[in-house]
């Protein structure tokens, strides 16, 4: 997935195995340890009721990924700012194809919202932001992804479980072994579930008889909807508001820190949207709800209910509930935001994301395929404009280097042409 985040599985755990995995030396297992490592693997999954014939056709001729190691230990230089992490994944692109796929799947919407409560919105937020609505569901062998991972490290147990959740997913023939790829942490399918947690909620929701995630959109939308009603979906409830605080506001904030709305209203939180006929509810005064300050006081406010958190809880990061929430208000026909984030170089869609691509193309520059993912080539060739542009040379595809390539004149650059 494009921001590499770790869907639908424990945070806590995922920090813990790196943080054990920093202490493990060798790069990667040598070749004997790794087969001692199979082996060791091989009597744990019998003795967990997998039979032999899924496990060695599973772990046939299987060979550590070095990339796997590599995404596993890499540490992101900057902290991408909240407007380009909402920016990247809410775009009209986005809103657009949401509103197809609603369209094309309104009945079987109508049954998860039935069957669990789940707002259709929310479920089809979700799909749109993990896997493009099914179009990136990650190219790496799941087996051999998580393999890798515990033979590297074999004190972690966290990635053995999904390992043998994987292995239990073949001998249960739910999802051909073509299938069952993903990213490099394990997460797979329409959704981005994690092994266990498909052993856990995934549901058959076409009534063929199979929980398959990676071809079935129904399975997808119905264990999504199930995920969310687990995780503490509240019916009928909206998952919190844009607000507009009062000027120099140093009252209480955060997801955690919950009061009444007539607590907020009385420190001066207004709700900016107006409550229409049709439009979100207004939960009852003694709703408990956070303040949440993504940007500081400055920017956009929101007062976030139960739902927020159940979102949340698919990954654990704020960034990216606030944008599955704000995906979901804008498949209803909202507009963006009210207030802005408070920045003078705001974030860019991945159309424009394209279009600074195609420019540094056009300019000469190697970034590889204009796929609206700026990764580190991109980043480098846009250091290089900047720096021949006289600005700050940090690699950021924002609204303002957008600008200066749409303006400065093309000249040769300054990196080796891409060859003809
Ligand atoms: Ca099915």
């Amino acid at each position: 997935m494009i921001f590499r985040r770790h869907r639908a599985f424990p945070y806590a755990l995922m920090m813990a195995a790196l943080a054990a995995f920093a202490g493990f030396c060798a790069p990667v297992a040598n070749a004997a340890s790794f087969d001692a490592c199979i082996t060791g693997l091989r009597k744990t999954a019998l003795s967990q009721g997998i039979d032999a014939t899924t496990f060695d056709k599973a772990l046939k001729g299987i060979e550590p990924d070095p990339d796997v190691i590599k995404s596993f230990e890499y540490q992101p230089e900057f902290r991408t700012p909240i407007w380009d992490y909402v920016a990247g994944l809410v775009d009209d692109e986005r809103v657009a194809d949401g509103r197809e796929q609603m369209a094309r799947w309104d009945a079987v919407l109508g049954n998860a919202e039935r069957e669990y409560g789940v707002d259709r919105h929310v479920i089809v937020a979700v799909w749109g932001v993990e896997s493009n609505f099914g179009r990136i569901q990650g190219t790496r062998d799941l087996v051999r992804s998580l393999t890798t991972l515990v033979c590297a490290n074999k004190r972690e147990s966290f990635f053995r479980g999904e390992l043998m959740a994987t292995l239990r997913i073949l001998q249960s023939g739910d999802i051909a072994a073509d299938g069952l790829t993903g990213s490099w942490a394990g997460a797979f399918g329409q959704t981005q579930f994690m092994p266990t947690t498909y052993q856990r909620l995934a549901v058959d929701f076409d009534g063929d008889g199979k929980r398959d995630v990676v071809n079935s959109v129904p399975d997808a939308l119905g264990s999504t909807a199930n995920y969310l009603a687990r995780a503490g979906w509240v019916a009928g409830e909206p998952w919190g508001y844009e607000v507009r605080i009062p000027e120099n506001y140093a009252g209480p904030s955060g997801r955690r820190t919950r009061q009444s709305l007539a607590k907020w209203a009385a420190l001066g939180v207004r709700r900016i949207e107006p409550v229409q006929s049709g439009g979100k509810p207004q939960p009852a005064d003694t709703t408990q709800a956070g303040l949440l300050l993504p940007a500081g006081p400055q920017g956009p406010a929101f007062l976030v209910f139960r739902n927020f958190d159940a979102i949340y809880s698919y990954n654990a990061a704020e960034s990216y509930a606030l944008s599955i929430a704000h995906l979901s208000d804008r498949l209803q026909g909202a507009p963006g935001f009210s207030t802005p984030w408070p920045t003078d170089d705001p974030g860019l869609s991945r159309a424009d994301r394209r279009e600074v691509q195609q420019r540094l193309i056009d300019r000469g520059y190697d970034i590889g395929t204009v796929d609206g993912m700026i990764g580190a080539k991109s980043r480098g060739a846009i250091s290089d404009f900047q720096s021949a542009q006289g600005l700050k040379a940090d690699g950021r595809a924002g609204l303002r280097v957008l600008k200066a390539l749409r303006e400065a004149p093309v000249t040769a650059p300054t990196v080796p042409a891409v060859t003809q």
